[in-house]
């Protein structure tokens, strides 16, 4: 054996299977303390199938587990605590009504008064957030929190626990730039004490700038290992999907025909009556993507909701090729858009996009049940309905191509070809498009894209709204900057950059005007949370 210090972690020979599905198949790692080691991998690839083995939460069928160089059995997660592994998930598993100390200490110490460990904890968690940049408020209640400071709670929660190993699972998924970067800078600190974090993403560009080394799993099977510096975002690429892929979109020039959509003076207030839209107006012809970059929260939601009829506006109009729609928000709205040829991919596919126990059959044909080639009399024709879907499945390669699964058996990714194949499928005069690839893997960012791409030459007009500005500017033909429930401004994409847009996106117009990138950050986190 060579010398040196022993793995982390080493897994061997592990294998677990769900039913039918061989999530993991003899994956064999390690994992060299100090280190960020990268997992990266597809949707369903087997990264959290992985890792909720390593946490205790599901057992191995088959394979052994080493800490630090001893073999280590982990049957529930208080034995992966006791292990020294700590684990961010997903899905934050906070109690939301408690504070953030409470939360921190909950569970970590049976039989301790409570109080003498809030005490204690009070102190530690001090001395953990100047360690490692991890500012919290200890007394505020994890309900009144956003996402990025909820992640802290669970990272402090980790730390807290003494954990030399700190497993995340997708961590940047729900984050704005500015929160990611944060994140970013506290995983370095953790390193530089000595810490090891694995880093599970499919985002290729994170894995660049943070990991020392990168694990690629693909289809159940760890199919490389390598030094993060000795490879490049397109052999990776390649290494996850199994052929090349291409990063950048290919796309000829617009054409841009008549004007589809026409918005005017928009204005809408949230339940609370704060103003969401303060008066937006733009257009989108006919073979042009309409690119609407933002910070999350600043109007952009709110916006593709009132266009796709799921809520109501309190002023301005909007045209569709010329004829007014109803802004009122009647129920039936969002029906009557579809009819007159709106499709709309929802930002939370899972709420608005599915119903997620139903099949995928169904959920491809929402939307469909009017249409006259479904119809036999007063019954639905199911079966032309489902054969129509399963071809469309296969033609956006949805895994598994198993229309009888419910939606929420899919991964994200393939939950999102299954809406996309819906809505792009129906040919519609206007795509709505919201976070097109949120939580998608690669090999279905390209195709997605394409499928937008092709839909645009086809002369459709497209309004895409996204957070990710490489989307927005590898797909748009123009982009326009909101901010604060307003349009900042509107720029092409062949003359401006990720540089003019970010101060757009935090608010800042006079861009001849040299800014401290300091000055940008702050803008950014103040507008990340809640748009005033
Ligand atoms: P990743 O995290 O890489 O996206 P997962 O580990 O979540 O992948 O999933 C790997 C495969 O195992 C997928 O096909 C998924 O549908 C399946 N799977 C994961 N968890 C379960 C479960 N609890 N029951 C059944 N199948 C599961
Ligand atoms: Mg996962």
């Amino acid at each position: 054996m060579a010398d040196g210090p022993a793995p982390a972690i080493e897994l061997r020979g592990i294998s677990k299977a769900f039913g039918a599905v061989q999530a993991n198949k003899d994956i064999s790692i390690r994992v060299m303390p100090g280190t960020i080691h990268g997992i990266i991998g597809e949707n369903g690839a087997g990264k959290s199938t992985l890792m909720s083995i390593l946490y205790g939460f599901y057992r191995a069928d088959a394979g052994e587990i080493l800490i630090a160089g001893r073999k280590t059995d982990i049957p529930d997660s208080q034995a992966a605590i006791r292990a020294g592994i700590g684990m961010v998930f997903q899905h934050f598993k906070l109690v939301e009504n408690f504070t953030v100390l409470e939360n921190i200490v909950l569970g970590a110490e049976e039989g301790v008064l409570l109080n003498t460990s809030l005490g204690k904890a009070r102190k530690l968690l001090r001395q953990l957030s100047d360690e490692y940049e991890l500012h919290v408020d200890p007394d505020a209640l994890i309900e009144d929190l956003g996402v990025g400071m909820q992640q802290r709670v669970e990272i402090l929660k980790a730390l807290y626990r003494q954990a030399d190993i700190l497993i995340l699972d997708e961590p940047t998924g729900v984050l704005t730039p500015a929160e990611a970067d944060h994140l970013f800078r506290i995983l370095r600190g953790l390193k530089d004490q000595g810490k090891t974090v694995v880093l599970i993403t499919h985002k290729l560009r994170e894995i660049m700038e943070i990991t020392d080394t990168v694990s690629v799993m693909r289809r159940g099977q760890m199919t490389a290992t390598v030094r993060t510096a000795e490879t490049s975002p397109e052999k990776l690429a390649e290494l996850m999907v199994g052929r090349k892929v291409l990063l950048q979109v290919d796309k000829a020039p617009p054409r841009p025909g008549e004007v589809v959509l026409k918005v005017e003076n928009l204005r809408i207030h949230d339940e609370q009556g704060v103003e969401r839209l303060r008066g937006v107006s733009f257009d989108v012809r006919a073979g042009e993507v309409l690119g609407i970059a933002g910070v999350a929260g600043n109007g952009q939601s709110e916006l593709l909701e009132v266009l796709g009829g799921m809520r109501p506006a309190q002023g301005g109009t909007v045209q569709l090729t010329g004829e007014a729609l109803d802004l009122t928000g009647s129920r039936s709205d969002a029906r009557t858009r579809r009819a007159r040829g709106i499709a709309h991919v929802p930002e939370d596919r899972q709420r608005e996009g599915l119903i997620m126990d139903f099949h995928a059959w169904e959920n491809v044909g929402f939307g469909y049940h009017d249409d006259p080639a479904y119809n036999r009399g007063v019954l639905m024709d199911n079966d032309a309905l489902r054969r129509d879907a399963e071809a469309k499945i296969a033609r956006f390669d949805v895994r598994p191509a198993d229309c009888w699964q419910k939606a929420r058996n899919f991964s994200g990714g393939n939950q999102q070809k299954i809406v996309v194949a819906r809505e792009i499928e129906r040919d519609p005069v206007l795509l709505l498009v919201g976070q097109p690839t949120r939580g998608v893997d690669i090999g279905a960012i390209e195709f997605i894209h394409q499928q937008i791409v092709a839909l645009r030459d086809a002369g459709r007009a497209v309004l895409l709204v996204s957070v990710e500005l490489d989307e927005i500017l590898s797909l748009s033909d123009r982009i326009a900057v909101m901010f604060d429930g307003r349009i900042m401004g509107e720029r092409l994409p062949d003359t401006t950059d990720e540089r003019e847009l970010g101060l757009l996106m935090a608010g800042i117009t006079d861009t001849d005007r040299p800014v401290a990138t300091a000055e940008v950050e702050a803008n950014l986190a103040r507008s990340g949370g809640k748009a005033r």
